[in-house]
């Protein structure tokens, strides 16, 4: 569904991505945890377009994406929420829903997309009591989660995402990674998860990496990631 080969980002003198390979097989749920610094948001950004690598491959759904631009990546089914919310303050909530099927409106029939906002709604019973809110209006934690819904809007085969829990009060981070089981329930999209908080992750992922100053320094099934005493030790102690 995704993979990356030996893919090494630099910026300048900094080495960002020192040949990373993962991959994500349909209807996976994969964290990738790290340090701040560690390269994660690299790593997105080199599969979703963003940043051009010195060297490696960008598989998606099989095709060799290097040379695709990052709009046409999209097209793909590949969906990718950054750090930063980049929500349409100015228009509703239901109107920034739409605006995420943009791709779809020239050949799919609206109902199909009303349908899809429904799904989308079913995942976020707040998005849809607010349906009619402006963006801007709504707080930190509903903005993440129209910006998760706007992705879903595409119907993409890979979602990947960026820090979700960022910023988020405790009770919203709980309420965030209920909406990413919901998600992997549906089964119709493969999740590459970046987040600092570890033991979360790992506890709703099928598999994990982890990240250190651009190298995956360990990989495997989350549930044995969870009792790693490596990633214990460095990962995970501040939830213990
Ligand atoms: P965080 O959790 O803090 O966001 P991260 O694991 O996502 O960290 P990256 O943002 O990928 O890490 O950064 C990896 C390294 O590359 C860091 O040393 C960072 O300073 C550097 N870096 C990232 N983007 C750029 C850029 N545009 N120009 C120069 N250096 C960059």
């Amino acid at each position: 569904m995704l993979e990356v080969k030996n893919l090494a980002v630099h910026y300048g003198g900094i080495q960002a991505l020192k040949g990373v390979s993962i991959k994500i097989q349909p209807g996976e749920l994969v964290a990738m945890i790290g340090a701040n610094g560690a390269g994660k948001t690299s790593l997105l950004r080199t599969i979703s377009g963003l940043v051009q690598p010195a060297s490696g491959e960008v598989f998606i759904d099989g095709k060799l994406a290097n040379k695709i631009p990052a709009h046409k990546r999209v097209a793909f089914g590949l969906a990718h929420c950054p750090e930063a919310r980049r929500i349409f303050a100015q228009q509703t909530v239901h109107d920034n829903l739409l605006l995420g099927a943009f791709l779809r409106t020239k050949t799919e029939k609206k109902a199909d997309i009303e349908q899809t906002i429904d799904e989308v709604y079913r995942i976020f019973p707040r998005l849809k009591e607010r349906n009619t809110q402006l963006a801007g209006t709504l707080s930190g934690g509903e903005q993440q989660m129209l910006a998760i819904g706007r992705a879903l809007m595409l119907k993409p085969k890979i979602l990947m995402l960026d820090e979700p829990s960022m910023g988020l009060a405790p009770v919203i981070i709980d309420e965030m990674f209920s909406v990413i089981n919901k998600i992997k329930a549906t089964g119709q999209t493969s999740i590459l998860l970046v987040e600092q908080l570890a033991f979360r992750a790992l506890q709703v992922a099928d598999r994990g990496y982890v990240l250190e100053q651009g190298v995956i320094r360990v990989e495997g099934n989350a549930k044995e990631l969870l009792k790693n005493p490596q990633v214990k030790a460095a990962y995970l102690g501040v939830t213990h």
